[in-house]
């Protein structure tokens, strides 16, 4: 099924968000990893695209992998990063051809030593202008974009910023994905302000259960997400990474319990290649797997 009709039914869409992995070992773990998730039936299964387009063909391999083996919906995400307008346009002709549904339209992260985005002569500066090319050249493709609960950092404030999260809407996404959050209620303000101004696609919540407090740090400093302090403190009182771990499988199951409970039209788990936790929560929540 396409991903902009998937939302279409009463049930939560589930997605989950793959990376390409560095190593060849690393690739083979990781479909025993997808195995595992596709027990509990995802609609699509994403995965992204690093930083200076250094994964670009690692992505689309790994993304065409996973639905030749699992016969599953897949989307390919695709920054503005090192590329000029012909580079995206040879990027989407090649994920057509190889039967991708999904773009997760992104303008991408500056490379590390650079403190700022800079557009490649040629290319683009936002990922509105990625969307609109999406929408005029390959219709086919359903079309994912990004979202900030927390107001993106380098935004003046959260208005400016949902004016341009609006022109990509306008410019003809279909699906909105959030960054990744740990306080239900920024979510849900996000949302509402999304309403408000008239954004009608589906606006799915970013999870990533954490697995320990140093991984909530780093993802902290990684993302800018506001770290919910007394879940480190719960994980830190444990005397090993396995009960961290567990705490975070737990604060996540109630994070989502909640979303739930608030209507949201989908889940969009952040797995890091790794199948447990995300298994766990669903499996806490009365998600059923398939048997066999
Ligand atoms: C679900 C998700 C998946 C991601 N996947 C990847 C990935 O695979 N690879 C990767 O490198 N990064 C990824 N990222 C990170 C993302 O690339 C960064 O957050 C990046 O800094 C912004 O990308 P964007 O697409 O939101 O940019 P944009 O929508 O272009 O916004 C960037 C900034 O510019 C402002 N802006 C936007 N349009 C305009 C305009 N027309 N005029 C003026 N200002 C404007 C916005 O307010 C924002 O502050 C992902 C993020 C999310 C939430």
């Amino acid at each position: 099924m396409k991903i902009s009709t998937a939302f279409q039914g009463k049930m939560p869409v589930l997605s989950y968000e793959l990376f390409p992995p560095k190593t060849e070992t690393a690739v083979k773990g990781l479909y025993d990893h997808v195995q595992q998730l596709m027990t509990f039936q995802p609609s699509f299964i994403t995965c992204t695209y690093g930083a200076g387009g250094s994964t670009r063909n690692k992505t689309l391999e790994v993304i065409s992998e996973v639905r030749r083996r699992f016969s599953v919906t897949v989307a390919s995400h695709l920054t503005l990063v090192g590329s000029t307008i012909d580079d995206l346009r040879q990027y989407l002709t090649e994920a057509k051809e190889a039967g991708i549904d999904g773009i997760v339209a992104l303008r991408g992260d500056p490379p590390k030593n650079s403190p700022e985005f800079r557009m490649t002569p040629g290319g683009f500066q936002y990922a509105n202008q990625l969307v609109d090319l999406l929408a005029r050249e390959f219709p086919e493709f359903s079309v994912l974009v990004a979202g900030y609960p927390e107001t993106h950092r380098e935004a003046p404030n959260a208005e400016v910023d949902l004016d341009n999260l609006k022109r990509k809407v306008d410019a003809g996404a279909h699906v909105i994905v959030t960054q990744l959050f740990f306080e239900n209620q920024d979510f849900l303000r996000f949302r509402d302000r999304c309403w408000a101004r008239g954004i009608r696609v589906p606006i799915v919540p970013g999870i990533l259960p954490p697995q320990s407090a140093d991984q909530l740090t780093r993802l902290g400093q990684l993302c800018g997400a506001k770290l919910p302090h007394d879940l480190i403190e719960r994980m830190n009182a444990q005397s090993d990474l396995e009960g961290q771990a567990n705490v975070g499988v737990e604060f996540a199951t109630e994070q989502v319990r909640e979303l739930l409970a608030a209507d949201v039209p989908g889940l969009h788990f952040y797995v890091l290649n790794q199948s447990r936790a995300t298994t766990q929560v669903l499996a806490q929540l009365g998600f059923q797997p398939k048997l066999g």
